[in-house]
């Protein structure tokens, strides 16, 4: 598609958001949590950025394919949300229709070898299932916020494992409405990455495959992770933030290991920066948190501050980890999510 096919594409879908009202999504989605204007600070972990014009917020799968079908055949754009915890929405927030894709609970199926998991269930929920019934392969995730689908996205993980390590597949739903399945080989993952944050597919249940654990063994690892994490990262009842600003640095070689963004960032001396009511974690130079009186905008000021600081001192571009939603002044981009 060419450049200005993409734009009218865009703002065609955006006059189409306009013309629709609440009373039209109400009429449309009968049964399902929407609400106008509703301020996106309260759906995600750094507790910042503005309302968005339409949040719908679906906990199970069916609610989910309901409600994406009725926006693709009525033309009407939207971004998916899980559990926010990788995402800094602007202080203008976003003027569109934001879909939420979030559950408390863990909803799981398992057969034989395999087991299939709803994309709104927590992921931490499923780590500690897998630990505590033996099954190996998700240690990782232990303790990391947000959704089983946000966590595929962004191929999440930890001490050099990641999710996508035991997917075997992921059902999607497209842009059209349309439902597949897709095997994992299929879906470009990386360090931190997938296709799926280009291709706008929705997330609706994933399988993964169930190696053999030891259950105590597995619980005593998780506590230890758990302890490990309390005490490097923040308490984000105390100190919202959204994790790991950058991605860390890629090897060089292929003999290599991949290095720690925080490291560079101590070394530029990112543990003293702050703007506004933003300030760097001080025990985690790669991890900002949010002060009193901070808004969206500093925290995007001192992230763009941290990058010049490595930059400077290292001649290295760190690379944003974190996604941003709606307009940040000094951004040339209106958000990552199109
Ligand atoms: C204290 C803290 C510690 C963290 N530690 C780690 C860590 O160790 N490792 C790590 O990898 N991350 C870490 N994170 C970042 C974050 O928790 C993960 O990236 C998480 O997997 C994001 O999931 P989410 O549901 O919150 O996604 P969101 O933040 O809601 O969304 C992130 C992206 O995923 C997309 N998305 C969400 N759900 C779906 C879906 N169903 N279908 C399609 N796309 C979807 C969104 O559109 C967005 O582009 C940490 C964050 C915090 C706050």
């Amino acid at each position: 598609m060419t450049e200005s096919l993409e734009g009218e594409l865009h703002v065609s879908r955006c006059m189409a958001v306009c013309e629709h009202d609440m009373a039209d999504f109400s009429e449309l989605l009968p049964g399902i949590d929407i609400r106008e204007n509703a301020p996106l600070s309260g759906y995600t972990t750094f507790k910042l950025g503005g309302p968005c014009r339409c949040l719908i917020s679906c906990s199970a799968p069916d609610e989910l394919i309901r409600t994406v079908g009725s926006l693709t055949t009525t033309g009407v754009k939207f971004v998916i949300l899980g559990g926010g915890s990788n995402v800094l929405v602007s202080d203008a927030g976003y003027d569109g229709v934001v879909v939420r894709f979030v559950s408390d609970r863990l909803s799981i199926e398992r057969e034989d070898h395999f087991f299939e998991v709803t994309a709104c269930s927590p992921l931490d929920k499923l780590a500690e299932f897998t630990a505590r019934e033996g099954i190996s392969g998700l240690m990782s995730c232990t303790g990391i916020p947000g959704t089983v689908g946000g966590a595929i996205a962004g191929n999440a993980g930890a001490w050099g494992e990641q999710i996508a390590d035991v997917l075997q597949s992921v059902t999607l739903m497209d842009e059209t409405g349309a439902v597949r399945e897709a095997d994992a080989s299929t879906l470009g993952f990386a360090y931190r990455r997938s296709d799926i944050q280009q291709s706008g597919e929705t997330i609706i249940s994933a399988c993964f495959s169930s190696g053999n654990g030891d259950r105590a063994k597995q619980m005593e690892e998780r506590a230890r992770i758990l302890k490990i994490r309390a005490e490097k990262h923040p308490d984000l009842s105390v100190d919202p933030c959204i994790g790991s600003i950058f991605r860390n640095i890629e090897p060089t070689s292929a003999a290599g290991r991949r290095q720690a963004a925080g490291w560079f960032l101590e070394e530029a001396g990112a543990l003293d920066m702050r703007v506004g009511g933003a300030r760097v974690f001080e025990k985690h130079a790669n991890i900002v948190v949010k002060g009193e009186g901070c808004t969206a905008q500093d925290v995007r000021d001192l992230v763009e501050q941290m990058a010049h600081a490595v930059k400077d001192r290292f001649d290295l571009e760190l690379k944003r980890e974190v996604r941003y939603l709606g307009e940040f002044e000094g951004e040339e981009h209106r958000d990552d999510f199109f």
